[in-house]
């Protein structure tokens, strides 16, 4: 019987994304199953694709027959397969650029990399007679104790003399697959006795296991989660189940990995972007071969190919970084409740500062509700006082306000620990000539350039463009150039001098850029070889710290003035998580929050703690504004480098969609996208405000069509903004 293969073949050209019928040769029947990477013939060329269906069906044309089987081991599952075509409607981006950012490098069809397997060498005894040399007896006699010893080790006896054995059939080589990824061990830590507040939480949120029910946890910062969500895990492990568990990439810390690796020991695979493309692979593989019951990563670890997933956890679940910026434009959260359906397991939602929408679904009952509200340690939560800095600085306090200098000097004294949040790096954001009026710009984005003082260089913060800094102004020749803006580089230097005998250490992305380099920071803030961590947002998130006292927030000014409708949002989960750093153990914690703008709501719902006023306040002005969670947001990007057409085409964007959109839906822009020109590319911006549209996506799925073809302008459609 002739059997047939749906094939999708990987070529970049957006017009081919649908599946061919392939014949299979009857040689490769048994070989060929659903989710395997074949090789194909199409039009003049090989190509490589997913298998995505297989049936008998003989298609209308006359089919070619597949070439070759790339991976014997299917790289998709049907669960995957149908979360491509998911993530296909959530996005509209092609199917194959879907299914190709589920994968690991080494998976992905056409990518011309090859990534190997690494296998390592056994020996196994086969016959133990012969007449031995005094080396071989050593070799022979290794087997007494073990079935199977290593190569290497035999080795070290006698390179030689093993392979006369194995020549003579004394004994035999075996090949087994080996992973690359070591996680590391640290410290003990045992199983804490859970307060009250945790049990109460366990057991409502086990009551939903086998359900497909979102929970939202609501543990204030300290709280103990991450001890709730590890006796959960332990639950459904007993139950026989998986379970996935997502951070933002920045909370894959040593800390966090260390601890479920202590309680959950050999049963887990991590994945985040500082793996190399063989580690990752290999991780991926442990997955698929049954080898881990817990996956733990960032964003894409949302598509790991767990089976029997019995809990779904996204811990810090309102972080940014759960969103992917470039197409396909997926929020992770979606996803993870999407396979709980298929899975029939809850999904865990935790955060101190829940996203606005998860907050609103679940006052409306959509999701179940769980609030832990005390710290684990019996602690409270730290004293936040606001300062501000135009008092300060008609006294000469730019950069430290007077009360949070004295702080500092105080936790140095009581040998405490001491955060400090400032959300820009670099070391000045704005270099001017005081003689000619001369400003650094970025030749090709519409911003300026910040000074980086490590290296000497100005640095585009868009496209990267760098330019070595001269003494002198390039405009008039003059040595009058004037240093403005704070970023986390001048801090450093300001607080060694200020602080001359306190051990400081920068934590950025510049800082970080070395593999190893963060954990490095982490592990010695933590073992207290500094006494001041400062950084941007990295030092906010996910970090216990226990000899930390005091936290300051140089600049809450920073987050709160970015022209975006989350700016608030952002920034209270911003000066919140960050507030969280202080006081985690028994020590009091405190924080200073310096602003120019001390009135604002938002500050004084951190300074008070309370989420709920926060919320509220917020609510009113999304819904005033029509924003989400009232509507949603579609963004449009169009983008090209040639001014005049992005210009016109921005324009009849707009009346196409005015024309085709329901007239409930409101059609914002075109505006400048902000800002408006990247590496050469002017860019506008059309936010698209609906509620029920059936006509939104036709729409927009044939303004795709469009400016797919188009030459020199590109559309970016953004349906989770
Ligand atoms: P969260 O993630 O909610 O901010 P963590 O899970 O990091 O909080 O817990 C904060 C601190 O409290 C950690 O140092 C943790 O070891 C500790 N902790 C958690 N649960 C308990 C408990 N039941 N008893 C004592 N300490 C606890
Ligand atoms: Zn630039």
């Amino acid at each position: 019987m002739n059997m047939y293969a749906d094939v999708l073949v990987e070529i970049k050209a957006k017009q081919v994304d649908k599946t061919f019928t392939y014949k299979i040769p009857t040689s490769m029947q048994t070989k060929i199953q659903v989710g395997v990477l074949v090789v194909v013939p199409f039009a003049t060329r090989k190509v490589e694709g997913y298998v995505l269906k297989i049936h008998e069906e003989t298609p209308e044309f006359e089919a070619k027959e597949i070439i070759s089987v790339k991976n014997d081991e299917p790289v998709l599952t049907e669960e995957l397969i149908n979360l491509g075509y998911f993530l296909k409607s959530e996005t509209l981006c092609s199917l194959s650029s879907c299914i190709s950012t589920m994968l690991p490098k080494a998976l992905k069809a056409k990518e011309g990399v090859t990534i190997n397997k690494k296998y390592i060498s056994y020996l196994t005894l086969v016959n133990s007679n012969g007449n031995f040399n005094s080396k071989q007896q050593l070799i022979i006699d290794l087997f007494k104790k073990q079935q199977e010893i290593l190569k290497k080790d035999a080795y070290l006896i006698s390179e030689s003399s093993t392979k006369t054995l194995i020549k003579n059939g004394n004994i035999k080589e075996i090949k087994k697959e080996a992973y690359r990824y070591q996680l590391q061990t640290s410290k003990l830590d045992s199983p804490k006795n859970l307060n009250p507040t945790q049990k109460q939480a366990i057991k409502k949120i086990s009551s939903y296991f086998n359900t497909s029910k979102t929970i939202l946890l609501h543990g204030i910062t300290g709280s103990g989660k991450t001890e709730v969500y590890m006796n959960l895990i332990s639950q459904v492990i007993a139950q026989n189940k998986t379970a996935l568990v997502l951070v933002p990439e920045i909370s894959l810390t040593p800390q966090l990995i260390a601890r479920f690796n202590q309680r959950f020991k050999n049963q887990i695979a991590v994945l985040h972007s500082h793996l190399s493309d063989g580690e990752r692979f290999d991780e991926w593989r442990k997955i698929t071969n049954g080898l881990c019951k817990i996956v733990i990563g960032a964003r894409s670890a949302v598509f790991a190919p767990l089976n029997n997933i019995g809990i779904i956890i996204l811990d810090e679940e309102h972080s940014d970084s759960y969103k992917q910026e470039n197409k396909p434009k997926y929020h992770a959260r979606k996803i993870a409740i999407k396979r709980s359906e298929y899975h029939q397991c809850p999904v865990i939602l935790g955060s101190a500062t829940p996203c606005l929408d998860s907050m609103a679904r679940a006052l409306k009952k959509r999701y179940e509700y769980v609030l832990m509200d005390k710290r684990a340690s019996g602690g409270t939560l730290p004293l936040i006082t606001l300062v501000d800095m135009s008092e300060e600085a008609k006294n000469k306090h730019f950069i430290l306000s007077r009360e949070l200098e004295y702080k500092i000097i105080e936790r140095l004294n009581n040998q405490e620990q001491i955060v400090l949040l400032l959300n820009r790096r670099g070391h000045s954001t704005i270099i001017t000539c005081a003689n000619c009026g001369f400003t650094y710009r970025c030749p090709f984005c519409d911003i300026t350039l910040t000074y980086h003082k490590t290296n000497k260089h100005l640095r585009c913060h868009y496209c990267g463009y760098t330019k070595y800094l001269d003494d002198n102004c390039p405009n008039c020749h003059e040595k009058s150039l004037n240093y403005y803006g704070l970023g986390t580089e001048k801090l450093e230097e300001y607080l060694n001098e200020v602080f001359p005998t306190a051990k400081i250490i920068r934590m950025d992305k510049d800082s970080t850029n070395n593999k190893g380099e963060y954990e490095r920071i982490i592990n010695e803030f933590h073992e207290g070889k500094y006494d001041i961590l400062l950084g941007t947002q990295m030092v906010s998130k996910g970090l216990d710290f226990p000899k930390v006292s005091l936290v300051g927030i140089i600049n809450a000014d920073n987050s709160l003035n970015i022209p975006e409708y989350k700016s608030n949002e952002r920034s209270f989960a911003l000066l919140t998580q960050a507030s969280g750093r202080a006081g985690r153990a028994n020590i009091k914690g405190e924080v200073i929050i310096q602003s120019f703008n001390i009135m604002h709501p938002i500050l004084k719902c951190v300074v008070n703690h309370n989420y709920r006023a926060y919320f509220n306040y917020e609510m009113k002005i999304r819904k005033t504004l029509k924003y989400p969670p009232f509507y949603y947001l579609a963004q449009l990007k169009l983008k090209s480098q040639d001014i005049n057409l992005v210009t016109k085409e921005a324009g009849k964007m707009k009346s196409y969609l005015e024309k085709n959109l329901s007239k409930e839906s409101i059609v914002l822009g075109p505006s400048y996208a902000n800002p408006f020109l990247v590496n050469k590319t002017y860019c506008y911006e059309i936010l698209i405000k609906y509620r029920l549209d059936n006509q939104l996506i036709p729409t927009l799925t044939e303004l795709d069509n469009i400016y797919t073809i188009m030459p020199k302008i590109e559309l970016d459609i953004d349906l989770s903004y």
